[in-house]
């Protein structure tokens, strides 16, 4: 989980949409949230990710569910409300149900910054504080199957990206410093780069592998001995940097 920025509430949702969709709402139970203009407003609020597990979900095999942050049954003047919906997962969206999160908060990460609150160790999400505990048990964010099985996978990518990098330094080094090895090699780490960014799944994850990695310190310190570092590098580096999780 990352912190999140929430983009203008789309003009459909204007105070006179508001008011009919909630009493429509109230009335009859209709999905009154589920229009495409509110559902891609939040897709580009997350880089069409989970805003809770971090899982794509623009696929037709994943479709995003519009989560009300606070229960849409307690609090149906919520509805509609922007400030309260979030783009989830089925999966999120179905652990959630109809947790009360007034009574027992969770992370909404439009607002708070899930660094505070959630650790990381041997691909599970740990807690720091009793917020942190409540989001990791109501969301079941340490699901093995569906959740730590795929953090472990994005991690080896990166920890396998990594050795590629380095693989690749070396045919540079030993093939006579060509331009074309070093495009090879320098387009690599900005792969790599690119898995660790708010926008690519799992980044948090990602992210956290990649810089408590040392191989990728040695990697970042080899390539700037060599003038190889570029700005460009440098600023995924920092970015990345941002969504590391704290490990124990
Ligand atoms: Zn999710």
């Amino acid at each position: 989980m990352i912190k999140l920025n929430k983009t203008e509430a789309p003009e459909y949702l204007n105070d006179k949409t508001i008011e009919c969709l909630t009493e429509q709402y109230k009335n009859t139970g209709k999905n009154v949230w589920n229009h495409e203009k509110i559902k891609d407003a939040l897709l580009l609020s997350s880089s069409s990710k989970c805003a809770y597990c971090e899982c794509k979900v623009n696929a037709e095999s994943n479709y995003m569910e519009v989560e009300h942050f606070e229960d849409k049954g307690s609090n149906p003047d919520k509805v509609v409300i922007w400030e309260n919906l979030l783009p989830s997962c089925k999966r999120c969206n179905g652990a959630k149900g109809t947790h009360n999160v007034l009574a027992e908060p969770i992370i909404n990460p439009f607002v708070i910054d899930p660094k505070s609150h959630l650790g990381f160790k041997l691909y599970r999400l740990i807690d720091k504080t009793d917020v942190g505990k409540n989001t990791i048990d109501v969301l079941n964010l340490n699901h093995s199957e569906r959740a730590v099985f795929k953090r472990f996978e994005i991690g080896e990518q990166v920890l396998s990206s990594i050795s590629d990098a380095h693989d690749r330094y070396q045919a540079w080094l030993k093939g006579g410093k060509t331009t074309r090895s070093k495009n090879i090699l320098v387009g690599g780490v900005e792969g790599l780069l690119l898995e660790c960014q708010p926008f690519s799944s799992y980044s948090a994850t990602a992210a956290t592998v990649l810089h408590y990695e040392s191989s990728y310190t040695e990697l970042v310190e080899t390539l700037k001995a060599e003038r190889l570092w570029n700005d460009e590098l440098e600023r995924l580096h920092y970015t990345s940097l941002e969504l590391v999780l704290e490990c124990d």
